[in-house]
Formats: C-alpha cells, sequence, structure tokens
C-alpha cells in the first residue's frame, strides 16, 4: 500500500468510517455548510423543477476529494423528493452494467455516477443518448442475427462527479445542464463543520479546540471529521475526553498533521523538489517515482492543496516549489539542499 492509501485526507474509507461519516452527512440543503454560491444556484434549480413538477436537469459536480460532492448528490434528492442509486465509474465494467441500472431508473429518479472520468470509452457512449433523449440501444441476440432494440428510459436525473474534469470528454461534458466547482472550504466554515459532527457525535470539545482542527484540515470536510476523530481517541487516553486547544495541537502534532494542515507525503513532496530538483520544474512521472507514490494520488490530493497554498506551481515543463515553499521549511528560497533527501 502506498503511503497515500493510508493517509488522513485519502478517499478510501473503511466499514466504520463509512458509517461514522454517514452519521454526520448533512441531508439538506440549509444543514450544508459554505459553498454559498453553488448552494443557492442548486436550490433555485430545485425550486423551479419542483414548481414545474420536472426531473433535475442532469448535473456535475467536480473538485478535490472529500469537498461534498456525494453529500449533495444525497441533497438534491432529498430535496426533490426522489430516491437516488448510486455506481462509480470503475465498477462499470461492461455495458449492460450500466444499461441494468438505467433501465430500473423511475421517472424523477437520481443516479449518482461517482468517478465518471474513469468511465470506459464504450460505456461512456452509451450515456450520450441515455441523457440527452433518454433512450438507449438494447443488443438483443448474439452474432450476426443479433438485432438493436431502441429502449426508452424514464426521464431521470445524472449526477456525475469527477475530481478530474479537465480528464472528462467533451461530449460528455456538454450534456449536463448545470456544472459546479466545489471550492475548498474556509477555516469558519470548516469551524462550524467540526463543531456540528462534535455535536452528533457527541463530543465534548473547545471552540479553540475546534479552530485549531478546523485550521488544519486542509480545506476539506472529509479531512476535519477525520482529525476530530483521532484528536477525541488522543483526548480519551490523555485528556478525560475533552478537546481543548492544546489537547487538539499536541494531538494532531502526533498525527504529523503540521500547522498549515500538510501531512508526511505533503511535506515528501515539496522537500524532494527542494532538495533532489533544485525547486524544480520536475515531471509528474519523475516525482511520483521519487516518493513511490501514484501519479493519481499526487495530481488528485496533494497538489489542489498545495498550490491552494502558493507552495506549488504547474508550469508546462514541470511542477515547482515557491518561495512559499522553501519558507515553509525556513529554508532561503532558491536555495539548494543537498543531501537532506
Ligand atoms: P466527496 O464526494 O466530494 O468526496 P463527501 O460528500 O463524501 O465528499 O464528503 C465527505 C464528508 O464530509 C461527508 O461525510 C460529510 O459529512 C462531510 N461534508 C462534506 N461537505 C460538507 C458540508 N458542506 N457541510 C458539512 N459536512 C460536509
Amino acid at each position: 500500500m502506498t503511503k497515500s492509501a493510508q493517509r488522513i485526507v485519502s478517499g478510501a474509507l473503511t466499514a466504520e468510517e463509512a458509517r461514522l461519516e454517514a452519521s454526520v452527512r448533512p441531508k439538506r440543503l440549509s444543514d450544508f455548510v459554505g459553498q454559498s454560491r453553488v448552494k443557492e444556484l442548486l436550490s433555485i434549480t430545485i425550486e423551479a423543477a419542483k414548481s414545474r413538477g420536472e426531473a433535475l436537469d442532469h448535473v456535475l459536480l467536480y473538485g478535490p476529494p472529500g469537498l461534498g460532492k456525494t453529500t449533495l448528490a444525497q441533497i438534491l434528492a432529498n430535496e426533490m423528493g426522489v430516491s437516488i442509486k448510486t455506481s462509480s465509474g470503475p465498477l462499470l465494467e461492461r455495458k449492460g452494467d450500466l444499461t441494468a441500472v438505467l433501465t430500473a431508473l423511475e421517472t424523477g429518479e437520481m443516479f449518482f455516477l461517482d468517478e465518471i472520468h474513469r468511465l470506459f470509452p464504450e460505456i461512456e457512449e452509451i450515456l450520450y443518448p441515455a441523457m440527452e433523449d433518454f433512450q438507449i440501444d438494447l443488443v438483443i441476440g448474439q452474432g450476426p442475427g443479433a438485432r438493436i432494440h431502441p429502449y426508452r428510459l424514464n426521464r431521470f436525473t445524472l449526477i456525475g462527479a469527477t475530481t478530474r474534469a479537465g480528464l472528462l470528454t467533451a461530449p460528455l461534458r456538454s450534456r449536463f445542464g448545470l456544472v459546479h466547482r466545489l471550492d475548498f472550504y474556509t477555516p469558519e466554515e470548516l469551524l462550524r463543520i467540526v463543531l456540528r459532527s462534535a455535536k452528533i457525535l457527541e463530543i465534548g470539545i473547545d471552540e479553540a479546540g475546534a479552530r485549531e482542527i478546523a485550521r488544519r484540515s486542509r480545506g476539506t470536510p472529509r479531512v476535519a471529521n477525520r482529525l476530530l476523530r483521532r484528536v477525541r481517541d488522543f483526548a480519551q487516553v490523555r485528556a478525560k475526553g475533552h478537546i481543548s486547544l492544546e489537547v487538539a495541537r499536541e494531538s494532531l502534532g502526533l498525527l504529523g498533521v503540521d500547522e498549515q494542515g500538510l501531512d508526511e507525503v505533503d511535506r515528501s513532496l515539496l522537500r524532494a523538489l527542494i532538495d533532489k530538483y533544485s525547486g524544480g520544474p520536475v515531471g509528474l512521472g519523475t516525482l511520483a517515482a521519487t516518493l513511490s507514490e501514484e501519479e493519481d494520488a499526487i495530481e488528485e490530493i496533494c497538489e489542489p492543496y498545495l498550490m491552494q497554498l502558493g507552495m506549488l506551481d504547474r508550469t508546462p515543463r514541470g511542477r515547482v516549489a515557491t518561495a512559499l515553499a522553501y519558507k515553509h521549511f525556513g529554508l532561503e528560497p532558491g536555495s539548494r539542499q543537498p543531501n537532506l533527501f
């Protein structure tokens, strides 16, 4: 397993984590913290669709992992008062897997398709007429006697989610009526999320402790909730279960999450750039090989946050550590740091 898979920021969930995530997941738009513009636009769309008695237009949600795409999809279904079926690009291996889901969708029902950028091309093609005309071609029989039979689908809503909007093909992207990007959350918004989750999970926490967790959660609600649970464990063993500022600081330090929310993998990435490649530019493949990480994990998890902080730049020639990255380690910008890596 790479270090990424075990990270506090990783998208992979254990069964226990999935259960806990479900318990703190907001169910209505009014409980969904932050993303005010997206929320407002969605609430207008919902009201308009409801008043016309129509299904919602297809929605594409994109942004880094853990920002609330799945949560929003479920909220959209709740607000529209319809049920939602869920799948993910890599899970749909054969054409039949997708047609089975599509033909079973009822009128108005939603279909949440996570990691939509990872659909196989021949499966993605089925989606085009399904989204546009609510029709698919079913192949009846096999071999030379096979016949193509057009099949009418019920009017459903597809909610696509992706961490990599840039990898979506133009024909697929153009079939979404609504496209919304989710941004990293502000520390204030994350504070509200931490306090809300602490209340639901009955965790005793000071506002200062919650603020510390929020500040180091790399702008991501999933990370905030995870850090909260880890800090709670620490508090239970060391501090009679209560999370104060000191308890939060000490346990986050122990977890290797620094003042800016960087973890060990982020720091190794920046240090590799600085120490081994004089700050870059370095190609993604080389960087991934140096760190023994997968390119996808670097692009999806590390880079968006490091770029948001202004510590990393992506140039046509490769990745570059900025002056802020040097500063983060107390180094002079541009200085070479041989033998440290
Ligand atoms: P994504 O699908 O983008 O990877 P999720 O929707 O699974 O992210 O969100 C991860 C967790 O973060 C959810 O369990 C939810 O509890 C929490 N979360 C996400 N967005 C919000 C929000 N805006 N307000 C409160 N909690 C949120």
